[in-house]
């Protein structure tokens, strides 16, 4: 089982899109797959077709330790995998944690259950360095994270290096940067072309060959709880994840431990 977080602190880069297409990839290329939604507006879940409204159980009751994993986990019709969902009540979970022994490492201990049902985890983090973004980062082998070519990119980009090299001194020893990757991106746009060749400068072997075009099937697919996949498959959208499932793989194959950080 391999635990992949999908963070990034700046909102709206395509930490949900990549986390729930992501998973519908890998399942397609008959991987299993859990996805799990760490953030409280839970655009994972819905993305994933599930009714936030009708669940007993989610991501907030197990955390607080009234659910058990397997009592939470629900399933994707839509994406082919199984879901940890997540609805608003979420949000109270940093509060109510607060004084909570072992509060970092519930996520982990919860997932440590699942180590021989699943070949992958996607965790998809909320834009802040919270307390559900540092479960997500104890809990995970690696981090993915999307980004779009804009000014601003480079420098979140360094916070977020050095939270997680904090992680990895202070809860977390393996954790490494499992790549970077381009969002939204539009090869029209000269700044976009100059920001990538930035990353590209500084990041060579981090940063995913595979680049995810802005897509307006993407942005539709969640309003029908479905993932590209399930919802146009011939759009670029859907072969830019697809490719990126593929890449995944691939470097997993290589038998490359994953750079250091
Ligand atoms: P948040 O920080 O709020 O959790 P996020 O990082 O998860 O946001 P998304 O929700 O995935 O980002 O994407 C933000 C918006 O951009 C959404 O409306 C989504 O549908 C749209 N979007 C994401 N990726 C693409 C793309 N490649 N092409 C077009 N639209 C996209
Ligand atoms: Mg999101």
């Amino acid at each position: 089982m391999k635990v992949l977080a999908i963070a990034n602190q700046k909102g709206g880069v395509g930490k949900t899109t990549t986390s729930v297409n992501l998973a519908a990839s890998l399942a397609h290329l008959e991987r299993r797959v859990l996805l799990v939604d760490l953030d409280p507006q839970a655009n994972a879940t819905m993305g994933a077709g599930i009714d936030k409204a009708r669940l007993k159980h989610t991501i907030y009751t197990l955390l607080i330790g009234e659910s058990t994993v397997r009592d939470t986990i629900t399933h994707s019709e839509s994406g082919r995998f199984d879901v940890l969902p997540a609805n608003r009540e979420l949000a109270g979970a940093e509060v109510e944690l607060v004084d909570a022994e072992h509060r970092e490492t519930r996520l982990k201990t919860a997932l440590a259950e699942l180590v021989d049902d699943y070949d992958f985890v996607i965790l998809d983090c909320p834009p802040a360095l919270n307390l559900l973004t540092l479960n997500g980062m104890v809990a995970a082998d690696s981090v993915m994270i999307p980004m779009q070519c804009e000014y601003y990119a480079l420098e979140g980009l360094s916070d977020l290096v050095s939270t997680l090299k904090r992680i990895k001194q202070q809860l977390n020893r393996k954790i490494e940067i499992e790549g970077l990757l381009r969002t939204m991106y539009d090869p029209r746009s000269t700044l976009a072309q100059q920001v990538s060749d930035q990353l590209v400068k500084h990041f060579t072997s981090k940063l995913y060959h595979t680049v995810i075009p802005r897509n307006i099937r993407l942005a539709e697919a969640p309003s029908y709880g479905r993932p590209i996949l399930a919802y146009d498959k011939s759009s670029k959208g859907a072969q830019a994840y697809l490719q990126l499932a593929e890449e995944l793989l691939a470097r997993h194959n290589a038998l490359d431990p994953a750079p250091a950080l």
